[in-house]
């Protein structure tokens, strides 16, 4: 099957591992832009074992701080704090805090190990059918990726993220949220009694529950045979990009 996924950030890089690991053609569309500020950069406990799935997780935490728990802060005096580890086994002991910038470029390296064809160019989407409802690669697009042959993929995925260029080429609306979020959005935690913060606890080290890696009902964390180890995060970058500061 051939396949265009539209957006390479962790959507479509994660979804591009995976679907050339079961032998998809797969191109992947990288417009190469990113915000000064890219947010994205505290991991919940349930992202792990994606990581794990996609074999991403020694190298994410390679570059990355362990996350035992979380503190929500309303006021000097007025905090709540956990760990994940309390919630375990059914919530990982532990999460990631990553940043944003080298973790989109893991994933990415990832995807081209797996044989992913990347593309950098501004994808544009249209609609393939009269009735509007089904959505394709507009010709220039479709001539950028060499792989397509001129051919139109089997399937189109958009994963342009808050651009939401697929619903835009079907002219599917989107209500704007208070903190001017999308559905296709974040998923950030909301302050709805002026809490004034959230912070995460931090350690250089996994403690000791997070090195007890989970077992192997949540998917090989080595390499799956096709997709060799991702090169330096370095080799894969697009551009120079800001760290961005903890959420
Ligand atoms: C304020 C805020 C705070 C957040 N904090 C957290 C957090 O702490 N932890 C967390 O896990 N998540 C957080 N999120 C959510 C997180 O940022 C998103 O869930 C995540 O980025 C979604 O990934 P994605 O791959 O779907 O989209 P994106 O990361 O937006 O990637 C989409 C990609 O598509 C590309 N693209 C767009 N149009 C085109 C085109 N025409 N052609 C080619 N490429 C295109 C874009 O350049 C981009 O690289 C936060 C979000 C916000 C707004």
């Amino acid at each position: 099957m051939r396949i265009a996924i539209v957006g390479a950030g962790p959507s479509g890089s994660a979804l591009a591992i995976l679907l050339a690991r079961q032998g998809a053609q797969v191109t992947l569309f990288d417009d190469g832009r990113r915000p000064e500020l890219l947010v994205g950069e505290s991991l919940v406990p349930a992202v792990i074992p994606i990581l794990q799935r996609l074999g991403l997780e020694e190298e994410t935490a390679s570059f990355s701080r362990v996350k035992p728990g979380v503190s929500f802060i309303w006021s000097p005096t007025d905090r709540f704090s956990f760990s994940f580890a309390r919630f375990a086994p059914g919530v990982f002991p532990y999460a990631f805090n990553i940043p944003r910038p080298g973790f989109d470029d893991a994933m990415l390296a990832r995807a081209v190990a797996c044989g992913v064809e990347r593309v950098v160019a501004h994808a544009r989407l249209e609609p393939a059918t009269d009735n509007g409802r089904e959505l394709g690669l507009a010709p220039e697009t479709v001539a950028a990726a060499p792989t397509l042959g001129g051919r139109q993929p089997d399937l189109v995925v958009d994963a342009t993220g808050r651009a939401r260029l697929g619903a835009r080429a079907l002219n599917i609306g989107a209500h704007l949220g208070p903190r001017k979020s999308t559905p296709a959005g974040a998923g950030a935690f909301r302050c709805r009694s002026g809490c004034r913060s959230v912070s995460y606890w931090a350690a250089t080290t996994p403690p000791d529950s997070a090195r007890a890696r989970p077992s192997a009902s949540s998917g090989p964390s080595r390499p799956t045979p096709g997709c060799r180890r991702s090169p330096p995060a370095a080799s894969a970058s697009r551009r120079s990009r800001r760290t961005p500061t903890t959420s």
